[in-house]
């Protein structure tokens, strides 16, 4: 199926229509892509106020990602819708995939599979070693099991895209047609899910009569920035984009999202050109490394579900928010009316790190 989001007209200053006929431009491209339902779109855009408040500087927003659905949302729904398709398109009956123990994409995918009734299989790659049972087995190990999926267990440092290969061999000998995905998610055709969210943010904050200056999230293996990266250059936005790494150091990381976002602007047929300086990666909110709490996220999370009634993650949303708050105290967002924090999600991995967060006891009487 292919989906044409409604384009919303703005009426107005003269850059308001060239920025509406250039996002009209941008859906019709996008249109052409073949993209199944399952995302409930658009997310919404949501003040936070009172971490505004405690903050100060800029005023705060959210833009909901967390709400895109595919059991209990987040980020990879928007890339599944065009994967999904291009599987479905290609007559796959069996879709692969890898990621972390704790992967979201993993459980979305297995959502995702489960809804458009294909077999799933994934292959987690241990990353962090840990014994811990929640952290094996609770979370989205559970979902993703719930969902129906296959999953198998892969040593830390393997060759996942190789695993997937060997695994794709085995299931082709038996008469099945898988379709890899990506860890994450993240080539060309994932990306052009994050494509379509900086013309859906663009176009709401218009509605609503907002200036975004700056737009923040976690950044992982690439294909979300990358995806924002091309749209916004599509339409010629000056959004200030700025992605908070949560495994690899900046310049690798910027180097993978400005490759992908290059290639993703070709699978486009976009002339638009990106500039490698308008890829901007902070790693330095990572820790000890992927996957592994740090005090500052553990702060960043709490402080966000007491003052915002919000859900984080330990992983990616939670680092990322922590690189907000502190970027936010070093003035780097000085100058600056509307900051959004993208909400990639993940929330069911909190259950997968039940011992991380130093709570107060139950009062129990
Ligand atoms: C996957 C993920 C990210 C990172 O997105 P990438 O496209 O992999 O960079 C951020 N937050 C959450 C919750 C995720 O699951």
């Amino acid at each position: 199926m292919v989906l044409t989001d409604q384009v919303a007209s703005v009426s107005g200053a003269d850059g308001a229509d060239l920025m509406s006929s250039r996002c009209k431009d941008l859906a019709l491209r996008l249109a052409k892509f073949p993209r199944v339902a399952l995302g409930h779109l658009p997310t919404p855009l949501e003040p936070m106020d009172r971490l505004s408040e405690i903050l100060g500087g800029p005023r705060f927003w959210i833009k909901r990602d967390d709400c895109t659905g595919l059991s209990s949302g987040g980020n990879k729904t928007r890339k599944l819708e065009y994967l999904m398709a291009d599987a479905q398109n290609q007559r796959a009956d069996t879709i692969i995939t890898q990621g972390a123990t704790q992967s979201n994409h993993a459980r979305q995918t297995a959502a995702a599979a489960a809804k458009l009734g294909m077999a799933c299989n994934i292959l987690l790659e241990d990353r962090t070693g840990s014994n811990d049972v929640s952290y094996n087995m609770s979370g989205n190990v559970l979902l993703d099991r719930l969902h129906g999926a296959t999953v198998s267990k892969r040593g830390g440092g393997a060759d996942m895209n190789a695993e997937m290969e060997i695994l794709a061999q085995t299931l082709r000998k038996q008469g099945r047609r898988p379709y890899i995905i990506p860890g994450g998610g993240s080539n060309e055709i994932g990306a052009l899910g994050y494509v379509n969210c900086a013309r859906e943010l663009v176009e709401q904050a218009s509605d609503m009569g907002l200036k975004v200056d700056a737009l923040i999230h976690a950044t992982g293996s690439s294909g979300t920035q990358a995806g924002l990266v091309a749209g916004l250059a599509a339409i010629e936005s000056d959004i200030h984009l700025l992605g908070i790494g949560v495994r690899a150091p900046q310049e690798k990381q910027e180097q993978m999202v400005y490759d992908l976002a290059v290639k993703t602007l070709t699978y486009l047929g976009s002339a638009a050109e990106v500039a490698r300086s308008d890829v901007r990666a902070n790693c330095n909110y990572v820790g000890a490394g992927y996957g592994v709490p740090t005090e500052g996220m553990v702060e960043a999370l709490k402080l966000l579900a007491e003052t915002e009634g919000l859900l984080f993650d330990p992983v990616y949303s939670g680092k990322g928010l922590d690189g907000l708050i502190d970027l936010t105290r070093k003035g780097h967002f000085e100058g600056m009316d509307n900051v959004v924090f993208l909400h990639t999600g993940g929330s069911a991995a909190l259950f997968g790190y039940p011992d991380t967060f130093e709570l107060p006891g139950y009062v129990t009487n």
